[in-house]
């Protein structure tokens, strides 16, 4: 059980002596035990003590890494139950179910069309992360499969730890996710998951066997796991998953302290409701869904979906100063300027791609307000938007015109602006981006 800030603070020198950036012992204790502080901040902190205190320092959800390289997902890691405490941090990884009985071809194709369904949205590139090869006797051919035509990270499905073995040799070094480990099974997946130095997924069947299985692999010495409740209809999978999350966050009872997989597609057979179910599940805290197959229809909404739970509230999304090149514009296109809010961002650039007018569009940083905040918080004012302009966004490089359209909603920066842009126009455009389509077009440059 992790310690609670007055048991870590008994355990602490107590000298109050702020090496470690808290003005006192108590103030570091209560980070610690809120997780945001490290133990090793504290240099004085005996031996004893830094032993009793690994447990209140350890994350209250293990985070496991599956796979390697950029396409490598981490599982657990969380520490908040509901979103708006803090944020959550490891998104919830997406995958389809490769069967070993397909031949090669088949499997090489199928991989090749998932790993193409990526999507840039904010800058980020959102796709699906993992193949989950299932089967037995050809188990080592389809990963090997799979890892020569893919870059995804691979779990491995079987009930036989010889195939696990064989298919887990086959793919040293990409770290693939390994189970089920189930209560019949788990001494000989443990062995095969600690010599290739692999994560283990377990298979229980139900909440009281998670805690049997977890704590028996922990003393086989596998502390890299990820749960299956064993839940296998939509309100058991979705309550196991609260149920998970709340005896790791709330009851602080490591033996459900890790993150989640979870199965629609052997709930359902229809795909739709398979995304209806791992909807449910991306928004209640699995570590990963998986879907009987993938494609855009699929696999779109659930990663949009699940960029906007994974995004730190407290932080507005943001779009990367700089210019935008719309309509393949050239030095006689007129240029726009506004702020790097997200949906600022997204919205400007729509209308004005369904306009068809080139035009250059400049995103200055405002720290992810919108136009008529920034305004107000100074983060968008004239001489600020004027350097911008002039000496970093690199615009007076690509156009020969010396005119520049600003939102409606900062008309009151033009008088500034004009000041810092000598010899410029400064054009005040419509407020609502709904309306730039008609002003775009009967706009001509100074
Ligand atoms: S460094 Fe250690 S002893 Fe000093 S104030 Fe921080 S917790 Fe206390």
């Amino acid at each position: 059980m992790a310690l609670t800030g007055i048991q870590i603070f008994k355990l602490l020198p107590g000298t109050n002596c702020k090496k470690c950036g808290s003005a006192t012992c108590l103030a570091f204790a209560m980070n610690l035990a809120s997780g945001k502080a490290e133990l090793d901040s504290c240099p004085d902190v005996s031996d004893a003590s830094r032993e009793k205190l690994s447990a209140a320092s350890a994350p209250p959800i293990r985070p496991v890494t599956v796979g390697s390289g950029s396409t490598a997902i981490k599982v657990g890691g969380e520490t908040v139950q509901f979103r708006h405490e803090k944020t959550f941090f490891n998104p919830t990884a997406i995958g389809g179910v490769i069967d070993d009985t397909l031949s090669a071809d088949d499997i090489a194709a199928k991989v090749k069309r998932w790993q193409a369904l990526q999507y840039h949205r904010v800058g980020l590139n959102l796709r699906p992360e993992l193949a989950i090869v299932k089967g037995g006797p050809n188990l080592a051919a389809a990963a090997k499969a799979v890892a020569d035509n893919s870059d995804l990270s691979i779990i491995l499905y079987s009930s036989d730890p010889a195939a696990l073995k064989a298919a887990t040799e086959v793919l040293a070094g990409r770290n693939p996710l390994i189970g089920p480990a189930t209560i019949d099974n788990y001494k000989e997946v443990a062995a095969v998951a600690k010599e290739a130095k692999v994560p283990v997924w377990l298979k229980a069947k139900d909440l009281d066997e998670v805690a049997v299985l977890t704590k028996a692999l922990n003393e086989a010495e596998i502390k890299d796991l990820v749960v299956d409740t064993g839940a296998r209809t939509p309100k058991e999978v979705f309550k196991d998953s609260v149920a998970m999350r709340r005896a790791a966050l709330v009851a602080q009872n490591r033996d459900y302290g890790y993150g989640t997989i979870t199965f629609p597609c052997e709930i359902t057979d229809n795909l739709a409701l398979q995304v209806a179910v791992s909807a449910a599940l991306v928004a209640k805290y699995a570590g990963i869904v998986v879907l009987s197959d993938m494609d855009g229809a699929v696999v779109f909404p659930l990663l949009l979906q699940r960029l906007n739970i994974f995004t730190d509230p407290q932080r507005p999304m943001t779009q990367t100063e700089g210019i935008y090149p719309i309509n393949d514009p050239d030095e006689n296109s007129p240029v726009l300027v506004t702020t790097n809010f997200s949906l600022t961002y997204f919205i400007v650039s729509g209308e004005v791609e369904a306009s068809r007018v080139p035009s250059w569009l400049l995103i200055k940083d405002s720290e992810g307000l919108s136009v008529l905040t920034a305004w107000a918080a100074g983060k968008f004012s004239g001489d600020d938007v004027g350097q911008f302009i002039l000496k970093r966004s690199g615009i007076v490089d690509k156009i020969k015109h010396k005119s520049v359209i600003i939102p409606g909603y900062a008309a009151a920066i033009s008088g500034d602006m004009e000041e810092e842009l000598p010899g410029w126009t400064v054009a005040i455009g419509p407020r609502e981006a709904a309306h730039l389509t008609k002003f775009l077009k009967e706009f001509k440059v100074a």
